[in-house]
């Protein structure tokens, strides 16, 4: 019995020390957005009439577990930000503790918000509230982000109606208009000068700067000056003709949007589609190679984090998807920052399939090595045929391991903004521990980032095969 008892403490001390929860440093670099309502503010002066409001969404009553409306002093309802917009709305909402911002994104608008504040912004554009956010702890329930639930609605694009007798809001959505380009806007019509067919006509999708070139052989900057092309597409900002060192005409629409592109030649002029990428693609994943720019990830020595994500997850894995039927975007194609509620938000805006972020991992003990994957049961997005973020966590911790050699550290669940604000199955892969001198070394190794490279490639690959998208 004594010594169950000591190998019973042996094992939860083994288990605690293995815990990766505890060992994680890499948590607070990327979970900022992560809205932890124990360090919320409280604004216990505020008060309200205690009537409770229902609200019902597309002909259904919100199940509003934690939290239920209220009535703000000047009569506008006020909801609970993430019960109402993030749950039940899937709206991606996120919170800056240190500035108090408010951020709330689906496919079209955003809109940003400060706690005590009636100034907003939406879309770019400023615009007062009758009414401000405020965190408040009702009666027996945890602290909240209340948001006035009208105004949000509307501006996120939802039809909003109120009933002062049955204190009930109604809010209607239609996806299909909200999601697609205008139907109204037709191709534009490129005029050709020599015969030539499809074959001769090169495309690149440089989304990443906003630019969709197409390649005509031949000198034509001076038709195009005399014929010009007319932009038929509001997500078009200008369309520019360039002249090429290899005497090719480059014709550059510049876009608001990410837009996929299809071309057809038909009586002697190209006409140019922009629609969205899954009207053109049928399997789409996003890459997210972890930091960039200013954020460089962990550090060892004068090694950075986001060059090997960047090595990887990029360099290592563009020529195969490009020689494939998979579409990829990346979230970065160089040393480039952009936020995590970007990269998170990226999905929902080009209706992407999935998403794979990729990082390495650190820690103060060096001894600890190995991958992991993370993953968000808060994300209980299943796009096709069952999948979800932790049968997909499981098959990238798999591949990974078994291909590459590492130490299996685990499939983890925990909230990270990529792989919970995310609007498609989403995991997030920490491959090595820079910390640990054998796991460095063989990041350090271009035969490794090019093995792990290709497990990324193929492990997407077999995700498409056995879960078809059916597009
Ligand atoms: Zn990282």
């Amino acid at each position: 019995m004594k010594r169950f008892r000591k190998s019973l403490i042996i094992l939860i001390l083994l288990s605690l020390l293995c815990t990766p929860f505890y060992s994680f440093t890499e948590v607070s670099a990327d979970s900022t957005a992560s809205i932890n309502i124990k360090n919320l503010t409280l604004n216990t002066d505020y008060e309200y009439s205690g009537d409770h409001i229902s609200y019902i969404y597309n002909g259904v009553e919100l199940n509003l577990d934690n939290s239920y409306g209220i009535i703000a002093d000047d009569g506008s309802a006020l909801g609970s930000m993430t019960e109402i917009f993030q749950k039940n709305l899937h709206v991606i909402c996120t919170f800056d503790l240190k500035t108090q911002t408010i951020t709330l994104q689906n496919a079209c608008n955003s809109i940003v918000l400060s706690v005590g504040s009636t100034k907003a912004v939406v879309n770019g554009i400023e615009k007062t509230m009758d009414v401000s956010p405020q965190i408040l702890q009702l009666e027996g329930l945890t602290p909240q982000i209340f948001v006035p639930t009208r105004f949000v609605a509307e501006n996120l694009g939802i039809t909003y109606f109120w009933s002062s007798t049955a204190a009930t809001v109604t809010m209607e959505q239609t996806y299909t208009i909200s999601y697609k380009t205008n139907l109204t806007e037709t191709p534009v019509i490129i005029p050709l000068f020599d015969d030539i067919t499809l074959d001769d006509i090169v495309m690149d999708d440089r989304y990443y700067d906003g630019e969709m070139a197409i390649y005509i052989p031949g000198i034509h900057q001076t038709d195009y000056e005399n014929n010009v092309i007319t932009n038929r597409y509001s997500c078009v900002k200008n369309i520019d003709v360039n002249l090429t060192a290899d005497n090719r005409t480059e014709i550059v629409f510049c876009t608001s949007s990410i837009r996929a592109c299809s071309l057809e030649i038909k009586n002697g002029s190209l006409y140019v589609t922009l629609t969205d990428p899954d009207d053109v693609y049928s399997k789409i994943v996003i890459i997210d190679p972890g930091h960039g720019g200013k954020d460089t990830g962990a550090i060892r020595d004068s090694s950075y984090e986001k060059d090997y994500n960047l090595l990887i997850a990029y360099e290592n894995t563009k020529d195969l998807f490009a020689a494939s039927d998979i579409k990829v975007y990346y979230t970065r194609v160089n040393d480039f920052y952009s936020n995590i509620d970007t990269r998170a938000a990226m999905a929902s805006k080009i209706h992407a399939d999935l998403y794979v972020s990729l990082h390495q991992n650190t820690n103060q003990n060096t001894s600890i090595n190995g991958t992991s994957v993370y993953y968000s049961s808060l994300n209980n997005q299943t796009l096709f045929n069952g999948l979800c973020s932790k049968t997909m966590a499981a098959l990238f911790r798999d591949n990974l391991t078994t291909a590459l050699g590492t130490v299996n550290y685990g499939v983890i669940d925990h909230a990270l903004t990529v792989t919970t604000y995310n609007t498609v199955p989403a995991i997030l892969i920490e491959l090595a521990f820079m910390s640990n001198t054998e796991d460095l070394a063989k990041l350090n190794s271009t035969e490794f980032q090019k093995n792990a490279g290709k497990v990324l490639f193929d492990t997407v690959k077999e995700i498409f095969d056995t879960y078809p998208t059916g597009r």
